[in-house]
C-alpha cells in the first residue's frame, strides 16, 4: 500500500462544487488502495478577503491576531472537504496544524516548522481513514499559540507531512497543468515542463513564479522528498520536480533525460518575473573602504532580505559613488528609516526610493555550459525597446530589472527570443491568479 499526500490550492476548491469535485478525486485515489493525507488550502480568495478584513478594523493589525484569523481560511476548507468525503460513503477526519503536529518557531505570519508530530494522523490512517489537514498554519510549543507559515505555505504543510510520514509521493493540485517555462496567465504560449530539478525549481520560485512556494522546494529537496505538480481539473500528467543528486530508486540521474528523445538538451528551464520588489539607491557614498559595509549592516539590523546590490564605479571628480539594491516593498521603508538616521555618521549624500521596478530572471541549469545566453537575453530586451537597469547572475540564472510596466512584455519577448513558446495556448482552468 503506498501512502499519497495530496495538497489541493485555494482555486481547486473555490465553492462547493470544487470540493465535491476534489472529495471524489480523493476517494478515488483511496480506492485504487492507498494511504491518502490531504493537505488543503483555505477557498478561493479567502486569504485575501480575510487580509483587507483585518487591515479595516485595525491599521497595523497585531501579528497573533493576524495568524488566528487567517488560520481560520483553511479550517473551513478542511472541514467541508472531509464532509462531502464523508458523504460518498468514506471515512475522513479533518484536521487542524496544531492537532496534526505542525511544530513550528513563534515567528507570526512567517513561522517555520521545527517539527512535525503526526501522531494522530497516523492513528488516523491506521484505522482506515482519509486524513484532511488544515494547510498553512502550526503551533508554537512555548508561546502555545497558532501561527502561520507565510503567503502559499500550504505547500510547505504538504511536503513536511509527506516527509514526516514517509510518503511515496507528495502530490500538488493547482489550477494549472503543472510548471511551465512561464507563468500561462501572462504567456499564453508556455510550455509545459515535464520533469525539472529541484534546484531550477529553487530558482523559479524564488524570483516570483508561485506555482510553488519556495520554501516547500527547499524543504523538498532537504528531506528527498519528489513533487508532482499537476492539475485537479483533468488528469494530464503534471511536471515532476526532482533532485538529481539522489540517485537511487529509479530518479533520473541527469537532466538530460529530461529531454529523452530531444535533439538538444533544453538550456533554457524557464522565466519568472516579480513585481514585488523595491529599489533603493544610496546616492553620494564615498568611495573608500568599509562604507558598503557600513550600509549592509545597517540593512541587516532591519532584517531586511537584499537581493540585487550594484555599485557605480566613482566619479573621478568628486570621490563619490551610488550603490543601489533591490529588497521587498514590504521592508523598504524600515530600511529607509535606519539608513536616514545614520546618514552623517555613514557620510553619504541623500537616498532615492523606487518601487516601480520589475525584474525577469532567466533560468536553466544548462546555463553552466553555454555561452552566449547573456548576449541573446540583452538583444531581445534591447530589441523591444525594454531598458535594464541592473543585471545580477548566479551559476543558473540571469536577473535583470526593468521598469514594472515593461516586465511582462520583457518576459514574452525573452519567453520567444529562447525558444520556449509552445504550439498550442496553455490552459489556466479557475482562481482568479490574486
Ligand atoms: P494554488 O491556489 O493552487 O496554490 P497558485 O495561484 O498559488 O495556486 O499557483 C498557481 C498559479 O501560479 C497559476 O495559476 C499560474 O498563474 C501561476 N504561475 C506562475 N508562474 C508559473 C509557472 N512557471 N508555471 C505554472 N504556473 C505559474
Ligand atoms: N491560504 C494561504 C494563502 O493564500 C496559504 C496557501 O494557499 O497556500 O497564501
Ligand atoms: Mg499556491
Amino acid at each position: 500500500m503506498s501512502l499519497i499526500v495530496q495538497k489541493y490550492g485555494g482555486s481547486s476548491v473555490a465553492d462547493a462544487e470544487s470540493i465535491k469535485r476534489v472529495a471524489k478525486r480523493i476517494v478515488e485515489t483511496r480506492k485504487a488502495g492507498n494511504e491518502v493525507v490531504v493537505a488543503v488550502s483555505a477557498m478561493g480568495d479567502t486569504t485575501d478577503e480575510l487580509l483587507d478584513l483585518a487591515h479595516e478594523v485595525a491599521p497595523i493589525p497585531v501579528p497573533r491576531e493576524m495568524d488566528m484569523l487567517l488560520s481560520a481560511g483553511e479550517r473551513i476548507s478542511m472541514a467541508l472537504l472531509a464532509m462531502a468525503i464523508e458523504s460518498l460513503g468514506h471515512d475522513a477526519r479533518s484536521f487542524t496544524g496544531s492537532q496534526a503536529g505542525m511544530i513550528t518557531d513563534a515567528r507570526h505570519g512567517a513561522a517555520r516548522i521545527v517539527d512535525v508530530t503526526p501522531v494522530r494522523l497516523r492513528e488516523a490512517l491506521d484505522e482506515g481513514a482519509i486524513v484532511i489537514v488544515a494547510g498553512f498554519q502550526g503551533f508554537n510549543r512555548d508561546t502555545k499559540d497558532i501561527t502561520t507559515l507565510g503567503r502559499g505555505g500550504s505547500d510547505t504543510t504538504a511536503v513536511a507531512l509527506a516527509a514526516a510520514l514517509d510518503a511515496d509521493i507528495c502530490e500538488i493540485y493547482t489550477d494549472v497543468d503543472g510548471i511551465f517555462t512561464a507563468d500561462p496567465r501572462v504567456v499564453p504560449k508556455a510550455s509545459k515542463i515535464d520533469r525539472i530539478t529541484s534546484e531550477e525549481m529553487l530558482e523559479l520560485a524564488a524570483n516570483g513564479a508561485k506555482v510553488l512556494y519556495i520554501r516547500a522546494v527547499e524543504y523538498a529537496r532537504r528531506h528527498g522528498v519528489t513533487l508532482h505538480v499537476r492539475s485537479s481539473f483533468n488528469n494530464n500528467e503534471g511536471t515532476i520536480v526532482y533532485n538529481p543528486t539522489e540517485a537511487e530508486s529509479g530518479t533520473p540521474s541527469t537532466t538530460t533525460e529530461r529531454s529523452e528523445g530531444a535533439v538538444e538538451e533544453p538550456m533554457i528551464a524557464g522565466v519568472a518575473t516579480d513585481l514585488s520588489e523595491a529599489k533603493i539607491t544610496v546616492v553620494g557614498v564615498p568611495d573608500i573602504p568599509g562604507k558598503a559595509a557600513q550600509i549592509f549592516t545597517i540593512v541587516a539590523k532591519t532584517g531586511a532580505n537584499i537581493d540585487m546590490i550594484v555599485q557605480n564605479v566613482s566619479a573621478a571628480s568628486t570621490g563619490l559613488t551610488d550603490i543601489s539594491f533591490t529588497l521587498p516593498k514590504s521592508e523598504g521603508q524600515g530600511v529607509l528609516t535606519a539608513l536616514r538616521a545614520e546618514q552623517d555618521e555613514v557620510g553619504f549624500v541623500g537616498l532615492q526610493y523606487d518601487d516601480q521596478i520589475g525584474k525577469l530572471a532567466l533560468v536553466g541549469a544548462g546555463m553552466r555550459t553555454n555561452a552566449g545566453v547573456s548576449a541573446k537575453l540583452f538583444t531581445a530586451l534591447f530589441e523591444a525597446g525594454i531598458n535594464i537597469e541592473m543585471i545580477s547572475t548566479s551559476e543558473i540564472r540571469i536577473s535583470v530589472v526593468t521598469r514594472a510596466d515593461t516586465i511582462n512584455d520583457a518576459l514574452r519577448v525573452v519567453h520567444t527570443a529562447f525558444g520556449l513558446d509552445a504550439a498550442e495556448e496553455a490552459v489556466v482552468h479557475a482562481g482568479t491568479g490574486r
